[in-house]
């Protein structure tokens, strides 16, 4: 397991310059007057709070810091948060605290809707996107995710589903809007949910689309017609975790090699292009910082991607970064000057939490001392933890509450869901207890109310300064891409 190639502290700054040199360039060719932009990228980080971009920013000047031998760099390390707009936005829905579809909903379409609503009130009124604005307007549009393509934020840009669960529904919608390119996961119920329907890839095939799920078929897609480019290593419409990911395996497609090939595919015209992080959210949903961050890590290339575009075209190009929510109330106690032992303490971690839920024996076969014995090899034995954790009174409970068959345990107590939420406790357990040693703490296992950051830069993104509402994102970018 090893971290994607990252910019060291220096290159991000001379990166800062370049932008800042491009803005200038972009206004003064503008004239002051509103150009519209031509290439429209929107990047949303499923459950990535402020907390959630300071770790891997923290992680990341760790890794530098270490590598260099020198303090720890403080300046910013991650990409997205060196644009210069800054802002940030409320994600209440009409439910309350938001999941992904009303959250997508309303950053894709305007508007507040209740949970579980993809772009419609929930009872059959159907909200218009961005994305099939701006496709009508003529603009390309590609839609890439790291989740399943029928998943709820990907689906409220092409898709109208009062229930987020009606996957089949959704999926048979991709093909109808005529998108250019879809990437990056496939989909989780291609035969709907009793396997018994026509394959949503054969239907997608049969309207046009090319399909492919190789590195080969990928490496081959050319500009022109349209496209679902799925990751080889897809399981269950995910594409793996990049904490998982394997950097010798040519194979492997990274979600910024998605995005790149999406802007060589729609960049012979106008193109407006959404693309989300959408397993930061499942990582913060078992407390999993180690593969929070690595998610983190991994959307913030594919922004990379969309930045070195931009430096190209800044007069043309707008880019904005947010987040559909916050996932888990992470919080840090960790400082700039703590990065290396931070970044010491997050990189043991050898895979995602689920890689080692799966890789755990019969717990009646093995008994409580093998289990600590994996847990210390998987999560590595940062500051001697490892005897210590052993012995603790949480983690014990927790090897007890594995242990107990599944309809034994009071799975619906609030004490129990507090403790575990749905996860395997041993589990969950060990690791909240790695994270906390680490600095980082988790309140929930479920979705917050913070307020989500917003970053920006190119054409028309000083709207994006600020505090605002999620819905009010849509008006902002079609205000940029010239439609009022
Ligand atoms: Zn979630």
């Amino acid at each position: 397991m090893t971290v994607r190639k990252q910019d060291c502290g220096r290159r991000v700054v001379k990166l800062s310059v370049k932008i800042l040199a491009a803005v200038l360039i972009a206004v003064i060719c503008a004239g002051q007057a509103h150009a519209a932009a031509k290439y429209v990228f929107l990047f949303i980080g499923d459950g990535m709070g402020t907390a959630q971009r300071n770790a891997a920013e923290i992680f990341l000047a760790g890794k530098s810091a270490q590598s260099s031998q020198t303090a720890a760099p403080r300046e910013s390390q991650l990409v997205m948060n060196s644009l210069p707009i800054a802002g940030e936005i409320g994600t209440d829905s009409l439910s309350g605290v938001t999941d992904s579809a009303a959250a997508g909903t309303a950053l894709a379409t305007g508007r507040k809707t209740k949970n579980g609503a993809v772009a419609t009130d929930g009872a059959g009124v159907k909200y218009r996107s961005v994305a099939a604005i701006a496709h009508e307007r003529g603009f390309k549009v590609g839609i890439v995710t790291s989740s399943f393509l029928e998943d709820a934020t990907p689906a409220a840009f092409y898709a109208h589903s009062d229930s987020r669960t009606r996957r089949y529904e959704i999926g048979l919608q991709l093909p109808e809007s005529g998108f250019e390119y879809f990437a990056g996961g496939g989909f989780s119920n291609p035969k709907g949910k009793d396997k018994k329907m026509r394959g949503l890839i054969d239907i997608a095939a049969s309207k046009g689309y090319r399909v492919t799920s190789t590195r080969t078929g990928f490496d081959s897609l050319t500009p022109g017609g349209k496209c679902i480019a799925v990751s080889p290593k897809v399981r269950a419409g995910y594409m793996p975790w990049a904490i998982d990911a394997d950097e010798a395996d040519k194979n492997d497609i990274s979600l910024a090699e998605f995005v790149k090939k999406g802007i060589y595919l729609l960049g012979g015209g106008s193109f407006f292009m959404m693309a989300e992080g959408g397993k930061i959210d499942l990582a913060c949903h078992a407390n999993d910082a180690a593969s929070a961050i690595r998610e983190v890590i991994a959307f913030d290339e594919a922004v990379k991607t969309a930045l070195d575009f931009f430096l190209e075209h800044p007069d043309d190009t707008l880019i904005v970064v947010t987040s559909d929510h916050e996932t888990g109330g992470m919080a840090l106690s960790v400082i700039p000057d703590d990065s290396m032992a931070f970044y010491g303490a997050m990189s043991l971690q050898k895979g995602s939490y689920q890689r080692f839920e799966g890789s755990l024996p019969n717990p009646g076969k093995e008994g409580v001392g093998s289990f600590m014995a994996r847990a210390r090899d998987f999560f590595g034995d940062f500051d001697g933890l490892g005897e210590e954790l052993s012995q603790r009174k949480s983690v014990r409970d927790a090897f007890a509450m594995t242990a107990t068959p599944k309809k034994n345990r009071p799975v619906k107590s609030a004490p129990y869901k507090k403790l575990y939420g749905p996860y395997d406790p041993f589990t969950v357990a060990y690791m909240r207890e790695m994270n906390a040693a680490a600095g980082v703490t988790w309140s929930t296992f479920y979705h917050t109310g913070k307020r989500v950051a917003v970053s920006a830069v190119g054409a028309g993104s000083e709207s994006f300064a600020g505090s605002c509402e999620n819905s009010e994102i849509f008006t902002k970018l079609l205000a940029a891409l010239g439609i009022e």
